[in-house]
């Protein structure tokens, strides 16, 4: 039993070994891609059903790996948070994001007024004292006009300090940029805190989106969502739409704006303004 007990151990220290050092691995190939110029943004077009336009898209990161082709963030944004790494790299995001509206302009595909960029901002990129002169310094470097970038926050942004995030969000507000509320009801949120940020959008997470044609308590849950969106005055966005009869059940919920499959996946800069250039 002895034996057996020393080996269960050691077998677990091993593997915890293994993983602290696969991990490490991780961490120099994603610090050497970001070095390297091996991450691209790839922009997720979203759609007014009203007016049928492109009215915005959400800025997504992509790892063009020499040998394994595209890798999505879904694989690798933990390391980069974890590590601090996320604070480079969302740098990085935004910057591109803001030369990219910048080169959307110029080409005449967009206008200031009728289309904006959605970013992801990780609670600790957030946190991150210098974060405001960070967007103050991105949006002023392309001279972009207020309200062309919206910054998709989740949850988690607020488990610290709640006035302190307001305080931030509010001097982020100042200089025109947006905020939405991302992957909302999946985490621990709890409404007295949504109440008390100055958001401006909900987005419905695709979680719920999945069934919500298909599944009566998730077809509950969005009428929910749809509901606290409409008291807070929030606009609305659904994400990860993939069929007719999930587009049916939204829109007769009154949200207007989409993002999904049906549509389109992320593009690459290069197949986003074919598409701008086609609608
Ligand atoms: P998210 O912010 O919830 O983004 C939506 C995800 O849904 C994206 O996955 C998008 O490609 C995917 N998606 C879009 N349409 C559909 C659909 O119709 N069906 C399905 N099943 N999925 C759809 P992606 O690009 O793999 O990103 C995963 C997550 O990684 C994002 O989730 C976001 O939390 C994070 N992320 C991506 N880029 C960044 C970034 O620049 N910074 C930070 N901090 N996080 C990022
Ligand atoms: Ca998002
Ligand atoms: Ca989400
Ligand atoms: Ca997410």
């Amino acid at each position: 039993v002895k034996e057996a007990g020393r080996n269960g151990v050691a077998f677990f220290e091993q593997s915890m070994q293994v993983t602290a050092s696969k991990r490490l691995v991780v961490e120099n190939q994603l610090r050497r891609a970001l070095a390297l110029g091996e991450f691209k943004v790839y922009y997720q077009p979203q759609f007014d059903s009203l007016s049928h336009r492109v009215v915005g898209a959400e800025a997504l990161l992509r790892w063009e790996h020499p040998e394994q082709g595209l890798i999505g963030p879904a694989s690798f944004i933990k390391v980069l948070e974890e590590s601090g790494m996320i604070i480079e790299a969302g740098r990085w995001v935004l910057a591109e994001a803001c030369q990219f509206f910048s080169r959307l302009r110029e080409s005449g595909l967009v206008g200031f007024d009728n289309f904006s960029l959605s970013v992801n901002i990780s609670p600790r990129q957030f946190r991150q004292s210098g974060f405001v002169d960070l967007v103050r310094d991105s949006i002023g470097s392309q001279d972009l006009p207020p309200g062309c970038i919206k910054l998709e926050i989740t949850e988690g942004v607020v488990i610290e300090n709640i006035s302190d995030t307001v305080e931030k969000m509010q001097e982020l507000r100042q200089l025109g940029v947006s905020f939405a509320i991302d992957d909302f009801g999946t985490g621990y949120s709890s409404l007295s805190y949504l109440k008390r940020l100055p958001l401006d959008l909900l987005k419905i997470d695709q979680s719920f989106v999945r069934d919500c044609a298909s599944n009566g308590n998730d077809a509950e849950i969005v009428r929910a969502i749809v509901a606290i969106a409409r008291s807070l005055k929030l606009d609305m966005i659904a994400e990860g739409v993939e069929t007719e009869e999930q587009l049916t059940f939204l829109r007769g919920m009154a949200c207007h704006c989409y993002q999904g499959y049906l549509f389109s996946p992320p593009l690459d800069e290069t197949a986003f303004m074919d598409l701008l250039s086609r609608t």
